[in-house]
C-alpha cells in the first residue's frame, strides 16, 4: 500500500513545482524569523528577493552541527519556545547535546512522513507494531510511535533492552512488525536460536531497521533468524527523526527520501560542491515544511549518493546506504576506510555472524586494523562444541578472509576468529562497530 499516493507518485516536473515553491517561501520565513540565518545572509549579501525556485539553493551556505551547539538550546529556533509541542535532543556524546524543538505541525508532518515510511516497509492499518526503539531524547522511539499511530496500527512502546521480555511479548501479542536497530535486530535473532524457540511462535513479517549503518550481510541475518522481510528506515535528530527515507519492502536496495518536504543534496566532502546523480558524497538537507526549526542545508556528514529509479512505484529520489559518517571514515595508511565495507564482506560466507569489531592500533609509525569475527554456529556443528585452537580449517578460514579483504579493499588486516558470543551485543541502542586504540 502506498500512504499518500497523490504525493508519494507525483510526477517529477510537478514535485519540482512543489520544492520550488515551498523552498521560496521557507527563504522569507527564516530570513524573517531566524536572527541566525538573516544575519549569516545579511553578512553574505544574499539577496532573498532575488530566489526564485529550488534551484536557487547553491546560493545559500551549509548549516553545520557545530552553528546547531553555538546557538544551544533555543537559538536555531523559528518560533516562540510557547508554540513547541515537544523538545527532543541527539546523544551528545561530545559536548552539548544538539536540540530540536518541534510545532504541532511539525509533529504531524513526522508521523505522516513516518507512516508512509511504515506503509513503505510492508505494514498495512490493522497490523501490530513492537517499537524497540529507545524512548526517551532519542527521536526513534516515539518517532515510530506516533507514525505507527497514525497508520492505524496498534503500537506497543517496548523500547529497547530486556531481551526475554521482548521475546515473550513477539510471542504473545503476535505483532506483524518490529521496529529496532539492526544490531538489536540481531540480538534478538541470536537469543531465538539460542533459546531454541520456533520462528512459527512468532507473526513477524516485516523489521524497520535504522539509526546505524548496516549492509545486505546483517540484513541476510535478520530476516533468516526473525522470519521477516527487513528494509532500511532512516533519519535524523535534526531534520525530523526516523523517517526521512525509506525502502520498499519489494524494491529494496534503497531508501526513498520524502523530497515533499526534506530537499536532498550530495555534496563534495573537501569542496561542497552539488555531486551529479550515483555519486558517493556528503548528504545535506534543507527542511520544506518544517515550523519549529527550519535548516537550510543541512551538513549529516552521512555519506551516500542518490539516484531516481524509474522502474519504482514512487517517484521520490532514492538514497544508497549510508556507508557511514564523514567523521567515522578511517583513513588508514592513506586508503579511506567505513567499518560497513568490512561488513559488506561477510555476506556468503557463512562460517561468521554479522558480529564483528574493528580494532585499530599503531604498528611503529603505521596504523594497523585487527577485524574481529565471530564464528558462527555452523562451525561449532561441524567441529563439536568446542574449538580446536590450532586447526587447519580455521587457519584457511581466517587467510581466506583476510585475502578477500585485501581483494576488495586493498588493505591488509589482521583477522581474529572470536569464539561464538564473544563480541559485544546490542542492548537497544547503536553498537560501537570500531575500537580506535591509537
Ligand atoms: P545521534 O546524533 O544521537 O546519534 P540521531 O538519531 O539524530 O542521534 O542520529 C542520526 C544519525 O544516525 C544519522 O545522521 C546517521 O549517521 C545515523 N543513521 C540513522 N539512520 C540510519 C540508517 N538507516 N543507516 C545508516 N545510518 C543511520
Amino acid at each position: 500500500m502506498i500512504f499518500n499516493p497523490a504525493i508519494e507518485t507525483l510526477a517529477l516536473p510537478q514535485l519540482r513545482a512543489l520544492q520550488s515553491e515551498r523552498f521560496v517561501a521557507l527563504v522569507r520565513y527564516l530570513y524573517e524569523r531566524q536572527p541566525f540565518y538573516r544575519r549569516q545572509w545579511d553578512e553574505l549579501g544574499i539577496d532573498i528577493t532575488a530566489v526564485k525556485g529550488i534551484e536557487d539553493i547553491v546560493r545559500f551556505p551549509f548549516t553545520k552541527k557545530t552553528d546547531l551547539r553555538d546557538q544551544y538550546p533555543f537559538g536555531m529556533l523559528a518560533v516562540a519556545q510557547s508554540e513547541l509541542v515537544r523538545i527532543h535532543a541527539s546523544s551528545g556524546t561530545t559536548g552539548k547535546p544538539t536540540v530540536v524543538g518541534y510545532t504541532r505541525a511539525d509533529i504531524e508532518m513526522f508521523s505522516e512522513v513516518v507512516a508512509r515510511s511504515l506503509c513503505c516497509a510492508g505494514a498495512l492499518p490493522g497490523m501490530k507494531l513492537h517499537n524497540a526503539y529507545g524512548y526517551g531524547l532519542f527521536t526513534g522511539g516515539l518517532g515510530l510511535h506516533y507514525g505507527g499511530e497514525r497508520l492505524g496500527m496498534a503500537v506497543t512502546p517496548v523500547s529497547g533492552g530486556m531481551t526475554d521480555r521482548q521475546l515473550l511479548l513477539l510471542q504473545d501479542f503476535a505483532p506483524e512488525v518490529i521496529s529496532c536497530t539492526p544490531s538489536y535486530a540481531l540480538t534478538l535473532a541470536e537469543a531465538i536460536r539460542e533459546r531454541g524457540i520456533p520462528l512459527e511462535r512468532f507473526n513477524l513479517r516485516y523489521a524497520v531497521l535504522g539509526a546505524e549503518p548496516w549492509t545486505e550481510t546483517t540484513r541476510q541475518a535478520v530476516e533468516a533468524g526473525l522470519g521477516v522481510t527487513a528494509t532500511n528506515i532512516y533519519g535524523l535528530s535534526e531534520i525530523a527523526g526516523p523517517g526521512v527515507s525509506q525502502e520498499d519492502y519489494e524494491e529494496k536496495g534503497g531508501s526513498h527520501v520524502w523530497e515533499d518536504h526534506f530537499y536532498p543534496e550530495i555534496v563534495d566532502a573537501d569542496t561542497g560542491q552539488p555531486l551529479p546523480e550515483g555519486r558517493d558524497g556528503v548528504l545535506v538537507f534543507t527542511t520544506l515544511t518544517k515550523q519549529g526549526m527550519p535548516l537550510m542545508r543541512y551538513w549529516t556528514n552521512d555519506i551516500c549518493s542518490l539516484y531516481y529509479d524509474s522502474g519504482s512505484k514512487r517517484t521520490h529520489i532514492k538514497m544508497s546506504p549510508i556507508k557511514g559518517r564523514a567523521d567515522d571514515m578511517l583513513i588508514i595508511r592513506g586508503v579511506n576506510l567505513f567499518h560497513t565495507q568490512v561488513e559488506a564482506l561477510l555476506a556468503d560466507m557463512p562460517e561468521f555472524t554479522a558480529n564483528y569489531q574493528l580494532i585499530i592500533h599503531r604498528e611503529g609509525a603505521m596504523d594497523a586494523v585487527e577485524v574481529l569475527v565471530e564464528l558462527s554456529e555452523a562451525i561449532y556443528q561441524a567441529k563439536g562444541t568446542r574449538l580446536p585452537v590450532q586447526d587447519e580449517f580455521l587457519g584457511a578460514l581466517k587467510r581466506r578472509l583476510e585475502k578477500k579483504i585485501k581483494d576488495n579493499i586493498g588493505l591488509s588486516m589482521k583477522v581474529t576468529l572470536a569464539d561464538r558470543d564473544a563480541l559485544p551485543r546490542s542492548e537497544g541502542g547503536k553498537l560501537k562497530r570500531i575500537l580506535d586504540n591509537r
